[in-house]
């Protein structure tokens, strides 16, 4: 068990900078995601704590002691990766010793270790079966196994769920988030799936490329419902959230509390500078039908009704309003307006997101319909 800290971390290689003024503080047992875009630096961070690259400024450390230049076998973490990397010739049993034979431990122990395991993950029936007479569900089961056995004090995971079919992958993210919390582990774990991140983390640090991310590749860091209830800045908005939350640049008016869109209007708590560009954001369970929510205060928009999407339980409408797309849900998914439809839609006052149209960070002001 331990706390990893990244503080100030920069990583460059060679004139390429990667990763820039990286604070973030991993708490003890903690399930930790570090998710953002393709790109953005998540599996160097992840490979940094495992020591398989090197920090290029700032401190890393794990438990109390600062490891920039501790070899990867002395760091006591264990990685998951995607490919699994089993060997293909051993058997699941002989894979899952494989890294605590070869630190020469008593095979007693070893054996043990590797029941428990088993156990665990629900691999005894399957403990003399070689990898290719397992699914792929088993497979990372296997890879799970091994890091457990060597009783790390913290598991790093790099996308460990992205080869398998749609339907494993939630059993798998279940398993693993029941796994961590029974192993009482410290958890790191890279994905570039907001839902992934937004189901399985204790908190999630949202991470940007550098060309979008300004002075730090950290753009957040919060439990999950923070980052979707108070997003700080544009890029977060964005990206965390599916359906996505839909984003309308809009102009203060003259008296300063206007907002003004060719097809929307709202006014705002507190005054802005006239003139001044604001993103306004609102998810699609913010955005109703006129008359089927019933929202405390409301801003009033008409759009037409391009796209439908239709799930069964509710409907997602893509609405045309003025040059924006906003998407509205509807919990009536049985009697659907027609393409092309001009409806009026209310929007949640209360759960507009005001973004500086310069800074994108989140304005402390709100609508008040
Ligand atoms: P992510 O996991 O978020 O997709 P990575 O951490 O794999 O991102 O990579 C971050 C950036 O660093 C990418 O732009 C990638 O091209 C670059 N990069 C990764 N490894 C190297 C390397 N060995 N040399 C140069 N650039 C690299």
């Amino acid at each position: 068990m331990a706390a990893i800290a990244f503080a100030g971390v920069g990583k460059a290689y060679g004139a390429t900078e990667v990763i820039r003024a990286l604070d973030l503080a991993i708490r003890d047992q903690e399930f930790m995601v570090l998710v953002g875009p393709s790109g953005c630096g998540k599996s160097t961070a992840l490979r940094m704590i495992a020591g398989l690259e090197t920090v290029s400024s700032g401190e890393l450390s794990i438990g109390a002691k600062v490891v920039n230049d501790v070899a990867p076998k002395d760091r006591d973490v264990a990685m998951v990766f995607q490919s699994y990397a089993l060997y293909p010739h051993m058997s699941v049993r002989e894979n899952i010793a494989f890294g605590l034979m070869i630190r020469k431990m008593d095979k007693a122990e070893i054996d043990k270790r590797v029941i428990e395991a088993a156990r665990i993950l629900a691999l005894e029936p399957l403990l003399d079966r070689k990898p290719k007479a397992l699914s792929g569900g088993q497979r990372q089961r296997v890879a799970l196994g091994r890091a457990m056995v060597r009783r790390p004090s913290a598991f790093l995971f790099d996308e460990p769920l992205s080869n398998l079919d749609a339907k494993l992958r939630v059993g798998m993210r279940a398993e693993i988030s029941k796994l961590q919390r029974r192993l009482e582990t410290t958890a790191v774990y890279v994905t570039h799936d907001q839902t992934e991140a937004m189901t399985m983390g204790d908190r999630i640090a949202v991470l940007a490329p550098l060309a979008e991310a300004g002075k730090s590749t950290l753009m957040q860091v919060g439990r999950p419902l923070e980052l979707y209830d108070r997003p700080q800045n544009l890029f977060v908005a964005r990206f965390i959230g599916s359906p996505h939350m839909s984003v309308i640049e809009t102009t203060v008016g003259e008296d300063g509390v206007t907002l003004s869109h060719p097809d929307l209007r709202a006014k705002l708590a507190s005054p802005l500078k006239p003139g001044a560009k604001v993103h306004f954001g609102v998810r699609p369970e913010d955005v109703r039908r006129a008359g089927e929510h019933g929202f405390a205060r409301a801003v009033r928009f008409e759009g037409r009704v391009e796209i439908v999407e239709t799930l069964g339980h509710e409907a997602i409408f893509h609405v045309q309003a003025g040059p924006d797309l906003i998407l509205a849900k509807s919990t009536e998914a049985r009697v659907l307006p027609a393409l092309g439809d001009t409806l009026a839609f209310e929007i949640n006052a209360d759960k507009v997101h005001l973004f500086d149209g310069v800074s994108q960070e989140r304005l402390d002001t709100t609508v008040v319909g």
